[in-house]
């Protein structure tokens, strides 16, 4: 991407609609803000030594950092603080994201990542929880995806992550091959991962894409690689050597062109920048939330399920209503950039695409929504397929075209910020 392409992103008529809807993750993505994780880095903690202190005191010292984020942040933001680069430089040890890192690890021990509260010490993987996993994480892939919403893949791409293994069980699992794979892909260090996430801001990528199967029940290794993302100058050759054999650019015509360039990564010209995107079933903790609320630049949740029993049913997950409304609730509160996505399913318009929509309405109406029309039957679900389930009959082919108008419509009625994200493919969304 050339520097040009660079700004071609930031004059994308689609931002006309959501400059005012998602101010600080286009602020970061184009390079006019700090990312979160860099504020997070000029915070010193009073605590000298965060391993000798036990989980409460790291929780209590967590809360009191936060409060100190949040006056830095609007600091920032408002540009009483101009010059980040001194304060970042000024090498804080222990900082609030070092306290972030130790959180996140001592929650392993005993892990209650996501709603699921399974209290296993998956640093010992003597017990497994629902996901299945012990402390090692893996990437299944990872690339510039260009199938994402315009204000995320934009000209460069989104740069997205795929983790393996997942904490919902969807039988109709797109992503089947990782979610339900734990062993798929490579395991990752935090260094590796953060090289990857490097790597694709290097070449353009508008934002870091933390995805799966789930992110969250990798929280330990990203946290831990947001910490590291500025620490490269010269990326170890046999590392990305290794991380490359899961790059799914390579080979892409599109792509084998992306060179690395700091022109399309830098804050204020000397701190590396990467926005930072949670996209997730929002099946999480609280305590997970509250981790990520000091780094994460925009979030995209999922909202699948209806308060009935769909969850249970077709993903096996309970408490799903309590927990995601929950979740969704935290982050609009903290007044945080997001989109919503709700992918209507065949025969569930009324039992969970209407319910979800009203609920949005009624909550926060002007949360932009993707309501998505591409679902298609797969891994339980397909007919076709040796795995299909009979007791999936209801959601075994694709919506119909009244379903899907009837869901649009119900949006519209509600009067929900959904248009410009379903009308994105449009031209004249791409016209500078
Ligand atoms: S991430 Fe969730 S599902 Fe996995 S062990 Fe932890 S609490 Fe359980």
């Amino acid at each position: 991407m050339t520097k040009s392409t660079a700004r071609q992103f930031e004059s994308l008529k689609i931002w006309e609609s959501f400059k005012d809807r998602l101010p600080w993750y286009f602020a970061v993505s184009t390079n006019h803000m700090p990312a979160k994780y860099l504020i997070a880095k000029c915070i010193p903690s009073n605590l000298d030594r965060l391993s000798s202190a036990n989980e409460k005191e790291l929780w209590n010292e967590h809360i009191l950092l936060t409060e100190v984020f949040l006056d830095k942040w609007k600091k920032v933001r408002t540009r009483e603080m101009p010059d980040l680069s001194k304060a970042v430089a000024g090498g804080h040890h222990p900082s609030l994201l070092d306290l972030s890192v130790e959180l996140a690890n001592r929650m392993l021990t005993h892990c209650n990542f996501c709603r699921w509260n399974c209290k296993v010490d998956r640093s010992k993987g003597t017990r497994h929880g629902t996901c299945q996993l012990e402390s090692t994480s893996r990437v299944g892939s990872y690339f510039h995806h260009r199938g994402e919403e315009l204000i995320f893949r934009g000209i460069g791409g989104s740069g997205t992550i795929f983790f393996t293994s997942c904490n919902m069980r969807c039988s109709f699992c797109q992503n089947g091959d990782i979610s339900t794979d734990k062993d798929n892909g490579i395991p990752i260090t935090p260094s590796a991962l953060a090289l990857m996430a490097w790597q694709l801001r290097m070449e353009g990528c508008h934002n870091v894409n933390w995805v799966g199967g789930e992110p969250t029940i990798h929280l330990h290794t990203i946290v831990e690689a947001i910490n590291l993302l500025d620490s490269f100058t010269k990326p170890d050759t046999r590392q990305l050597k290794y991380i490359q054999s899961v790059k799914s650019d390579d080979g892409n015509y599109y792509f084998d062109s992306w060179q690395t360039n700091s022109e399309h990564a830098f804050y204020q010209g000397q701190l590396f920048n990467c926005p930072q995107l949670w996209n997730s079933n929002f099946f999480m903790s609280q305590e997970a939330m509250h981790i990520l609320r000091n780094i994460m630049d925009v979030w995209l949740p999922d909202f699948k399920f209806g308060p009935g029993k769909c969850a249970f049913d077709i993903s096996r997950t309970p408490w799903y209503w309590e927990t995601v409304t929950g979740n969704l609730k935290l982050v609009h509160e903290w007044g945080e950039d997001m989109v919503i996505r709700h992918l209507i399913m065949p025969n569930h318009i009324e039992c969970c695409t209407k319910p979800v929509l009203e609920w949005i309405a009624k909550n926060m109406p002007e949360v932009p929504v993707n309501i998505m029309d591409q679902y298609h039957p797969d891994n339980l679900c397909d007919p076709e397929s040796s795995k299909y389930r009979e007791r999936y009959n209801d959601i075994s082919r694709a919506c119909a075209p009244e379903e899907i108008s009837l869901s649009y419509q119900y949006a519209k009625e509600l009067g929900l910020n959904f248009e410009p994200l379903l009308y994105e493919k449009s031209a004249a969304f791409y016209e500078l």
